[in-house]
């Protein structure tokens, strides 16, 4: 009796045909919608526009530079990354398994060995330019690549050689110090150029927050083994977009064992404690070094990494009036006016043009509708000296 009706509508054919044809296919009993295909022009932060130079440090590329170098056995080391480098373009740290940019399996490829992006920068060689956010004699920061928020820097040291955050605990006194500048030097960037963009702020951060309020938000930390083997701070101010926020829930970012925020780097290096041979230590070997001292890893990760998603839905103002369609579980792409399946949908492709509408990495954009960026004022001219 109780169940008589559903069996009867069961039967029916057209009770089989769903209104909503995206609904949970996967078998999990969940499905998650992204919004996509932005349709609106929403604000960017411009680069100032006296930062930075039209004039390169070196007219050559690599090889070239390296040729003429009084220093070619330290620069040798100091310009290679050991990497995979994925099919869409993105050099991977040699251990990842799936690409950060654009999530592809990397488990089959080859480790090789690229440019280094970073030492390319410092030495303004030939095309090496960045979105500039900020420059000195000893710090360079510039907007992230990838851009998994809407704001995403990155800075790094120009006057030292330090391949990766590991070659800080030589000498944790000088580490804290470079740590606390790299992050100072995004946040002021951060404040002056973002955050004092009326515009900006107000639509793109939700709830006005005071800038003491959003600098608990900040995410922050170093990857190990990174992409680029110099010291890079990354600096992401949520809310990330949502493609990369989608990436997140996916445990596609700021991985456990990978990704060291940067309340952990502090609270290790402020332990005074000096690893002279920490050249020959893996990212576990560390991790259980600390681990011992009471700097506890995986209870720091994990606090930051659900702190991170509490901060993205705090600030994220994202609206769907600004899209025009949904992307469900990173793969069938929906139109949401029409509710209908856009067949054949180039998911990627799609996330490349939100990517350039959304993003300040590159703006204001040049008269080709590409990004325009600029060469570091202050290039060196021989290997940089190590740590
Ligand atoms: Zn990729």
């Amino acid at each position: 009796f109780f169940s008589s009706p559903h069996i009867a509508m069961a039967s029916s054919p057209t009770a089989k045909q769903n209104a909503l044809s995206f609904l949970p296919a996967n078998g999990s009993g969940v499905c998650t919608l992204q919004l996509a295909q932005v349709n609106t022009p929403l604000p960017t932060v411009d680069q100032v526009s006296t930062m930075g130079s039209a004039k390169l440090g070196f007219e050559g590329n690599y090889d070239q530079f390296l040729a003429q170098s009084k220093s070619q056995d330290r620069l040798k080391v100091q310009m290679k990354n050991k990497v995979k480098k994925c099919s869409c373009g993105k050099p991977c740290a040699f251990t990842l398994t799936e690409c950060n940019s654009c999530g592809a399996s990397l488990v089959d490829l080859e480790i090789t060995y690229t440019n280094n992006v970073f030492m390319g920068f410092i030495y303004g060689l030939q095309g090496m330019t960045v979105s500039l956010r900020y420059e000195s004699e000893s710090y360079l920061c510039f907007d992230d690549l990838l851009q998994l928020s809407v704001a995403h820097l990155n800075c790094i040291p120009t006057s030292i050689y330090c391949p990766d955050w590991r070659l800080l605990l030589k000498n944790p006194k000088e580490g804290l110090k470079i740590v606390n500048e790299l992050f100072d030097t995004c946040w002021e960037a951060f404040v002056k150029q973002f955050y004092g963009n009326d515009a900006w702020r107000t639509r793109m951060l939700k709830g006005s927050p005071s800038p003491e309020a959003l600098k608990k938000h900040v995410i922050a930390g170093f990857n190990y083994p990174p992409s680029q083997y110099q010291l890079h701070l990354q600096f992401i101010v949520p809310p990330m977009v949502p493609f990369h926020y989608f990436q997140y829930k996916n445990g596609i970012h700021y991985t456990p064992k990978r990704f060291f925020p940067i309340e952990y780097v502090r609270k290790v290096l402020e332990l005074n404690h000096a690893v002279p041979d920490v050249e020959s230590k893996g990212a576990d070997d560390i991790i259980q070094l600390f681990n011992g001292k009471g700097v506890e890893y995986d209870s720091i990760h994990s606090h930051c990494y659900a702190r991170y998603d509490v901060s993205h839905n705090e600030l994220a103002n994202w609206n769907k009036s600004d899209f025009s369609a949904v992307v469900v579980d990173g793969v069938a792409v929906y139109d949401i006016k029409t509710g209908s399946l856009i067949p054949d949908c180039d998911t990627k492709s799609l996330q490349a043009t939100d990517k350039h509408a959304l993003q300040s990495y590159g703006r204001p954009y040049d008269a080709n509708n590409k990004p325009s960026t600029k060469y570091y004022s202050h290039p060196r001219k021989e290997a940089l000296t190590a740590l």
